[in-house]
């Protein structure tokens, strides 16, 4: 079967490759799609690529091989009308810490052609919705990081594009900034039309933000698909017991024999207090391995049922948990994302919006 990219796909990136020298594969064959208007979220640990793709998607790296379009326009032959519809968020702020918020907005604004009243009430605009008005004639350097944050949208969006790429826009910002982000970038979408292509190395941020995400590990889409599509394909939900006392080597075989054989339980696992299982249904395991445990005078103190996460998504198809994922990619990770760390992104809780009734 040939497979087309979609010439009615707001961003279609298809088998893309991309080595660095070093002989580091930073993608091996990605493809996606992204429908218009929606909200997509590239999903993976550090060191998976996404950042590798969104500059590739902007113009600012080309691919070894594979093709891409964004806005209907070829990334390689095109890049400059691509430019011209993209607002690209880098994972690294862009703005200039020395000048005010409005110098770098309307700089931003001339770089586009834009100039006199039309660039001033654009800016004065952004400023307003992006809640910067009073600190706009003050120096980038002394805003919180979730000021700078909004600066950097802002400075995004000067030239009304209609795909907005965001590289990891809340990594570094606090809770509450967070989710003040999340309801702007939802605005975004929403009433604005916009379409976004967002990475993250969060899952609840995918999890709630996007309509769909694609998982990406070691340079390629392992899953695609909304949120709930992804962990509806688990079948299942997830039992937790905790026991009254710890599981001993002595006493393990009896609490496996105890649930192992119930019809539906299955991908049991013992560690310490806690026995975990995969069933078709949980609420119907529930009396099932509780009647079992106490048939074998095994006390318990506790049992959950939990739908499955897209942890445990990950997990299924790339074979272990995303936390580990992410564990063993930051010593290594030299590339684009470390500089994260460093960053020194520290954050006073200031609220993205403060109109609308929001928060
Ligand atoms: P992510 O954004 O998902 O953390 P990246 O796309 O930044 O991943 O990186 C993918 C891989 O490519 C990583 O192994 C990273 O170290 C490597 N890499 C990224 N940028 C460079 C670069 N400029 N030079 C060499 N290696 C790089
Ligand atoms: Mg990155």
């Amino acid at each position: 079967m040939r497979t087309e990219m979609s010439a009615a796909a707001a961003v279609a990136a298809h088998d893309l490759v991309k080595t660095y020298p070093g002989d580091i594969t930073a993608l091996c064959g990605l493809t996606i799609e992204v429908r218009p208007g929606e909200v997509f979220g590239l999903l993976g640990p550090n060191g998976a690529g996404k950042s590798t793709t969104m500059k590739i998607l902007t113009t600012l790296a080309t691919p070894d091989s594979g093709r891409a379009t964004v806005a209907g326009h070829d990334v390689l032959r095109h890049p400059d009308r691509v430019r011209h519809e993209i607002g690209v968020i880098a994972q690294r702020s862009g703005a200039d810490p020395l000048a005010t918020g409005r110098d770098n907005l309307a700089l931003q604004g001339r770089l586009y052609g834009m100039s006199g009243s039309r660039l001033r009430h654009r800016v004065a605009e952004l400023l307003n919705r992006f809640d910067l008005t009073e600190a706009a004639d003050r120096t980038v350097r002394t805003y919180s990081g979730g000021m700078q944050r909004r600066l950097d949208v802002a400075l995004g969006l000067v030239h009304r594009p209609q795909v907005l790429f965001l590289d990891e826009p809340t990594t570094g910002l606090d809770p509450e900034t967070r989710a003040a982000m999340w309801v702007e970038i939802g605005r975004l979408a929403g009433s604005d039309g916009l379409t976004i292509l967002l990475t993250t190395h969060y899952l609840d941020e995918a999890d709630r933000l996007a309509d769909r995400i694609a998982l990406v590990d070691h340079g390629t889409v392992v899953a695609t698909g909304t949120p709930d599509e992804l962990k509806d394909g688990l079948r299942g939900d997830a039992v937790h017991v905790e026991l009254r006392t710890n599981v001993t080597a002595q006493s393990e075989p009896a609490v496996r024999a105890a649930i192992a054989d119930l019809p539906g339980v299955r991908e049991l696992s013992v560690d310490g207090r806690r026995v975990s299982a995969r069933t078709d249904d949980g609420a119907a395991a529930v009396p099932a391995v509780l009647t079992a445990l106490d048939r074998a005078g095994i006390p318990v103190a506790a049992v959950t049922v939990a739908r499955p996460s897209l942890d445990d998504v990950y997990l299924r198809h790339v074979g272990r948990r995303f936390a580990e994922a992410e564990a063993d990619a930051a010593p290594g990770d030299a590339g684009a994302g470390a500089h994260e760390t460093g960053a020194a992104r520290t954050e006073t809780t200031d609220a993205l919006t403060t109109t609308g009734g929001s928060r």
